[in-house]
C-alpha cells in the first residue's frame, strides 16, 4: 500500500480526497471515458470501479461526474453526510479513506438502482 503524503496531491485533487469538495460538473477527465478498465483510486491506486459498471447518468443533479452502478467488493466505505443541508451517503477509499463522492439509492438511470457519483479526479484509469 502505497499512500500518497498531501503535499504529493494536486490542489485540485486535495480539495476533494481531503475536504469532502467536489469538482465542477462537466470539469473531469473521465465523465464521458468509454475505455474498458479498471479505476483505481488515484490517492492510493485501490482498485475502485470496473469501467463494466459505468454508465451515462440521465437523473438531472446527477449529471457532469463518472457514474458507476456498482464498486469493487470491500473497496469502498459508506459514511452519512448531512452537509449542504441534504441527506446523502458519502463514498471514501476503504484503504486511504479519501473522499470520492456520494452514491444515491433508487436512482432511475443506474440499472442496479445504485448511482455512484464519483469525482473524476479521484480516480485513475487503468486501461486494459
Ligand atoms: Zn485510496
Amino acid at each position: 500500500m502505497d499512500i500518497k503524503k498531501d503535499e504529493e496531491l494536486s490542489q485540485e485533487l486535495k480539495k476533494v480526497a481531503r475536504q469532502k469538495g467536489t469538482e465542477a460538473p462537466f470539469s473531469g477527465k473521465y465523465v464521458h471515458e468509454k475505455a474498458a478498465g479498471t479505476y483505481k483510486c488515484s490517492v492510493c491506486g485501490n482498485p475502485l470501479f470496473s469501467s463494466e459498471k459505468k454508465f451515462d447518468a440521465t437523473v438531472p443533479g446527477l449529471q457532469g461526474w463518472p457514474s458507476f452502478d456498482d464498486a469493487i467488493p470491500w473497496s469502498v466505505e459508506f459514511r452519512p453526510d448531512d452537509s449542504e443541508g441534504m441527506q446523502r451517503t458519502e463514498v471514501v477509499c476503504m484503504q486511504c479513506k479519501a473522499h470520492l463522492g456520494h452514491v444515491f439509492e433508487g436512482a432511475a438511470d443506474a440499472p442496479s438502482g445504485k448511482h455512484y457519483c464519483i469525482n473524476s479526479v479521484c480516480l485513475d484509469l487503468e486501461r486494459k
